[in-house]
């Protein structure tokens, strides 16, 4: 196995993307911010299946945490990450600090209006602002043929899609479906957070998730059912659910009844965990 390269700068970074790409070899790259699960590496495989060469980034983006969220205590494990990227024949690594992201004087931000106006838009104010201009930053940066996001940050995908093709960036956005624990529970960075008895709660959101997207998909409305699930997460032991709703799997409209390419999504809390996940219904 050849070794991985490892760079901070994003001069190194655009050395060897453009050099592997004027040699006709094809580059994928994986925007991530570290504390690398099986989710994660799915995305590497799919990148390295598709592409000649894959290349990972980790940047724990400081302008997508609000004020009140997990920023400082976010988990960092770059040498086991690179471990990780490593097994799965990831090329490179990109792991920038935030001044090499963020100079003195950045004054530039990018949104994307519509989509960001429901869900996680309202949740978490200036969350997709953030995001957005931190992945058209990479995608500038790598200039690859391919980037990589999982269906498990459904609405982060459909912005990401939108900002590519609003900017006409050279770059095909692909969507890799959501890898989950055996009981369903989403992989995620944060499910670190949660104790025994919390990890146990967790597997019922998922489980609510599919139950709900079948009935919908059987033509219920969604208002009775959707407050019933919520009823459900919070009598199990959730403190509290930010949203659960059908909408439209592009726009991200809320919908009364299932449509075709509709999902059902939800966001909800246990302990101090927030944890997020979408089921497709039509
Ligand atoms: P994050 O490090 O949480 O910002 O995630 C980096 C990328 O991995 C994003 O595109 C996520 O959607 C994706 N991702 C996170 N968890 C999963 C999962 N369980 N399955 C598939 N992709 C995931």
């Amino acid at each position: 196995m050849t070794r991985m390269i490892i760079v901070r700068r994003v001069a190194d970074l655009r050395a060897h993307v453009s050099g592997w790409r004027g040699r006709g070899e094809s580059v994928g790259l994986v925007p991530t911010m570290g504390a690398l699960h099986d989710g994660h590496l799915s995305l590497v495989r799919r990148a390295k299946d598709d592409n000649v060469r894959a290349v990972a980034t980790i940047f724990v983006n400081p302008t997508q945490f609000g004020p009140n969220e997990d920023l400082s205590a976010y988990p960092r494990d770059e040498a086991g990450d690179a471990a990780k990227l490593e097994s799965v024949g990831c090329d490179l690594l990109f792991a920038p600090d935030v001044s090499e992201m963020y100079p003195a004087g950045f004054a530039t931000s990018v949104s994307v209006a519509g989509i960001t106006d429901h869900l996680d838009g309202i949740a978490r104010p200036g969350h997709f602002g953030g995001v957005a201009t931190i992945v058209a930053k990479l995608l500038l940066q790598a200039l690859p043929d391919r980037a990589y996001f999982g269906e498990k940050d459904y609405q982060q995908l459909q912005v990401i899609k939108r900002l590519a093709r609003d900017l006409d960036m050279p770059v095909e956005i692909c969507g890799v479906p959501t890898v989950r624990e055996a009981d369903g529970l989403a992989l995620s960075s944060r499910n670190r957070y949660l104790s025994a008895a919390e990890r146990q709660i967790a597997g019922l959101l998922p489980r609510a998730l599919a139950e709900a997207a079948q009935l919908l998909a059987d033509g219920r409305a969604a208002a009775p059912l959707l407050t019933d699930i919520e009823g459900r997460l919070i009598a199990a032991g959730f403190g509290s659910v930010d949203y659960i709703a059908l909408c439209d799997g592009m726009s991200l409209e809320p919908l009364a009844a299932a449509r075709p390419g509709s999902r059902i999504f939800a966001a909800a809390r246990i302990g101090r965990t927030r944890l997020i996940d979408n089921w497709p219904v039509l």
